[in-house]
């Protein structure tokens, strides 16, 4: 473990750490002990770091040397992978993440780095002449300072996501993270910013919150932003970066729908089922949270899952027989009861009512036990909103017309799964699907090498794939004459 943690998680600025006039503190989800204090930032280090990775851009350094930025970005995965043990028992003390779940988050960041290490080296530019004589070239060059904005719920994975892209391209970084995670934070500033050969204010993590968050965005000196979050924080970084003209990349909320169809098997599909509700506590931009599910088959699923649900093992990271760790805090346990609730008003049917765990061992902790509705209505706002807990609404169709059609009506289009053992429903669904990322029978697969994003109102841009260099990058045409006209 690091002895970071133990002592008070600070940010790291200009290659040093760095600590606030405010100290606030951490505390493990799972008893509501403190396990730590942190260095809250505000707008002083927000526009410390912003300086520090403005000089260290127009130093030519690390912009201009390609094989520098694979180097470390190749290190920095090693870092990764060598304290990952620490990092896991991390998200499982402040984040509740069990250790399972910690270990498919933190696996994220060196496959991460690496993938973009090699991205670096991959730009072979382009060239070519429309008339005879001249010569143009395009060369892609990196766009400055790029502000990175992530959420509590995956920070190592998310953090990563957005920073990996943005050295790799050249840019240097401002990385906000959230108060929730300070300790986790401080570990991932520790392995970024510790890294050899890495210059001073090239990769800077600050621990704050959207106060920080708007010096990022509103800055003249932060050319981009590379935002993870919800869509309502989305559409707010969206209006105020416009007042630069900053590009912003949106990585944003989802309500992904799980279609079962009649011929699924559900031998396999309802564990998957259960696990895309409650990976991370359902904490998760993708976590599965309407079922649709054909009305022939629509009984043996409701039996079947609500089952599984009700044996759920419900605890703490600490406990290795725990499957789902809690919510991030108390306050969000009853904002999502009171979802429920209201949904239950609004006339959705309860098969497996869960809700918070009030007595016991656990009552001191932010538990909540996974639910299972059933909806006639697809406009009510249970079935429209991200909850951002473990709630599942189900819904039968009949046609595969109707499935698409409900999976369709939503204003996100994050992701989705198929689930069907025909050869020809799979393809055609994930065609018509209005989500940037399906997958035929599994959830949430993600490989570096393949764009993830959202369509409508769960994103702008791609993360991961090659688009995920464009946040970071200008193109720039230059036209040669180079004087090769044939003599007359
Ligand atoms: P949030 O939008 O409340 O906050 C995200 C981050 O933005 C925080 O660190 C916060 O400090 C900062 N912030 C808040 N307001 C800001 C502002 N006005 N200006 C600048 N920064 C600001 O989200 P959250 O509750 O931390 O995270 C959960 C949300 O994130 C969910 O909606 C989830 O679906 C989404 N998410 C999306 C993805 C994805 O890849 N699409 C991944 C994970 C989470």
């Amino acid at each position: 473990m690091s002895t970071r943690a133990a002592s008070v998680a600070m940010h790291w600025i200009d290659g040093k750490w760095v600590d606030s006039d405010e100290h606030r503190d951490s505390v493990n989800p799972a008893t509501g002990e403190v396990i730590g204090s942190y260095a809250m930032g505000g707008p002083k280090e927000a526009q410390a770091a912003i300086e520090a990775a403005k000089r260290a851009f127009a130093d030519p350094a690390w912009r201009t040397d390609r094989l520098l930025r694979a180097r470390v970005l190749n290190r920095m995965a090693d870092r990764f992978e060598e304290r990952a043990d620490d990092l896991v028992e991390l998200l499982g003390l402040e984040n509740g993440k069990t250790h399972d779940q910690g270990r498919m988050e933190v696996a994220f960041a060196p496959e991460t780095l690496r993938f973009n290490a090699a991205l670096a080296l991959t730009d072979t530019g382009t060239n070519s002449g429309v008339t005879e004589g001249e010569l143009s070239l395009v060369v892609r060059q990196p766009v400055g300072v790029a502000g990175i904005i992530a959420p509590w719920n995956s920070p190592v994975a998310l953090g990563i996501r957005s920073l990996a892209p943005a050295l790799a391209a050249g840019c240097t970084a401002v990385m906000n993270l959230p108060r929730q995670t300070a300790q986790t934070n401080s570990l991932i500033a520790e392995l970024v910013g510790e890294t050899e050969e890495l210059q001073p204010g090239v990769a800077n993590t600050i621990t704050g919150g959207h106060v920080t968050g708007d010096v990022l965005v509103r800055s003249p000196d932060v050319p981009t932003i590379s935002f993870t979050g919800s869509t309502a924080t989305g559409k707010q970084i969206s209006a105020a970066a416009s007042e630069n003209l900053k590009r912003v990349g949106l990585e944003l909320g989802g309500k992904t729908p799980l279609i079962l169809f009649e011929d699924a098997d559900l031998e396999s599909a309802l564990p998957i089922v259960v696990s895309a509700l409650i990976v991370f506590s359902g904490q998760f931009c993708m976590t599965g949270s309407r079922l649709l599910v054909h009305e022939r088959i629509a009984g043996r699923v409701r039996t079947e899952l609500a089952a599984r649900l009700r044996a759920m093992k419900v605890g703490p990271a600490s406990d290795p027989d725990s499957e789902m760790g809690p919510i991030i805090d108390k306050p969000n346990v009853e904002r999502i009861d009171t979802i429920v609730e209201d949904a239950i008003r609004a006339g959705a049917t309860v098969i497996v009512r869960g809700g918070p765990i009030t007595d016991g061992p656990l009552a001191a902790g932010a538990f909540y036990r996974p639910t299972l509705l059933e909806v006639q209505d697809n406009s009510i706002s249970i079935v429209q909103d991200e909850v951002f807990g473990p709630v599942l609404v189900m819904k039968t169709f009949a046609t595969e017309a109707e499935a698409i059609a409900m999976a369709n009506d939503s204003n996100y289009g994050l992701s989705a799964s198929v689930f069907s053992r025909d050869v020809d429903i799979p393809l055609r669904v994930a065609l018509a699907l209005e989500s940037g990322s399906v997958w035929v029978n599994d959830w949430a697969k993600l490989h570096d090498q393949f764009e993830e994003g959202g369509f409508k109102g769960s994103g702008v841009g791609r993360m991961r794939g090659f688009a995920v260099m464009d946040d970071f990058i200008e193109f720039k045409h230059i036209r040669l004459q180079p004087g090769t006209t044939p003599a007359v």
